[in-house]
């Protein structure tokens, strides 16, 4: 532009020295108002504070916001978790278990103690996963049944057994069965329960007051949807199953035959030799002196067990059984 002016002023005539130093000066002028236009209209916006760096502390405003979002955003405890207190067992809360598959659920706690009224706390060995309704139910099952039956039998339950509860699995470990309950969190395996005495009850003990035995099943069939135990497959000859699936009409399982003692002497095997026997030459000798004639004579008589060793067997299995009473 300054080169286009230089050129016609030398066509109109001479340039003196002053007028080039104007022009110069005007040059500089023109190019510092070119450089400043780009710059004013980023001058002129509203000035605007800096982004926050992530790592800075939060304003305390934001940091009670999230609280308010987070809160919204937990599920609510459920009914069953609020009134499943530390007076009636001890079950801390666990986060929802999600998957894999269908397995998990929400609402799981970690049913470590069971609380009696009394205040005694009775220890599920180990520590059971699951729902909390089904948490509940074993808790209310501890408390009002089984204490009031070891009670009855003169002792007090200090020990609940824990075979088996929150396992991803199909039903009975049967790979591509349907999903077992357990999958669900919603079922418990039991053994037994062990007494204050140190002794321990098994459930399907077939050597256990059967008594007792057909108490606790009276007491798992109300309070269970699913009872299984010996009698009702393979899978459950040495455990309960206990669970509250939910099937359409209400309908309900109770499988648990309560078996027998077996016989505490095999009729076929030989008899136990009695400790007030005479010792053993002594009695070989005397049953060869009388043996002789039997068998010169040609006869046999029938071999019978002797008296004295089945009072003890008898006596020996009413004496186990009476512990319990
Ligand atoms: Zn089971």
């Amino acid at each position: 532009m300054a080169l286009i002016w230089m050129q016609r002023n030398g066509r109109a005539g001479r340039v003196s020295h002053l007028n080039l130093k104007l022009m110069l000066g005007a040059y500089s002028a023109a190019m510092l108002l070119l450089f400043c236009a780009d710059t004013a209209p980023a001058a002129a916006r509203v000035p605007l504070p800096k982004p926050r760096p992530i790592e800075a502390p939060k304003a305390e405003s934001a940091g009670e916001a999230d609280k308010q979002a987070e809160e919204k955003a937990a599920p609510q405890p459920s009914a069953c978790r609020l009134a499943l207190t530390e007076d009636i067992a001890i079950a801390p809360t666990l986060p929802p278990i999600t998957g894999p598959g269908a397995c998990g659920g929400d609402d799981i706690v970690r049913l470590e103690a069971v609380v009696l009224p009394d205040k005694s706390r009775v220890p599920l060995k180990p520590a059971a996963t699951l729902r909390c309704p089904m948490a509940a139910a074993i808790a209310e099952w501890v408390r009002s049944d089984v204490a009031a039956i070891a009670a009855e039998a003169g002792s007090s339950i200090s020990e609940l057994d824990n075979f088996d509860s929150f396992d991803c699995r199909g039903r009975n470990r049967v790979a591509g069965a349907r999903l077992s309950e357990h999958g669900r969190a919603n079922a418990l395996d039991v053994r037994g329960v062990k007494f204050a005495s140190g002794r321990f009850l098994s459930f399907t003990d077939r050597d256990a007051p059967r008594e007792l035995r057909q108490k606790l099943l009276a007491s798992v069939c109300a309070r269970f949807t699913t009872v299984l135990g010996p009698g009702s497959d393979w899978y459950h000859e040495d455990h309960i199953h206990l669970d509250l699936a939910e099937r359409r009409n209400g309908y309900r399982i109770c499988q648990w035959e309560i078996w027998d003692s077996l016989p505490k002497v095999a009729p076929l095997l030989p008899a136990v030799r009695p400790d007030d026997a005479p010792p053993r030459a002594v009695a070989e000798e005397k049953g060869g002196q009388q043996e002789a004639p039997e068998k010169a004579a040609g006869t046999e008589q029938p071999k019978q067990e002797p008296a004295p060793q089945r009072r003890r067997a008898n006596k020996k299995g009413a004496g186990r059984s009476g512990a319990f009473r």
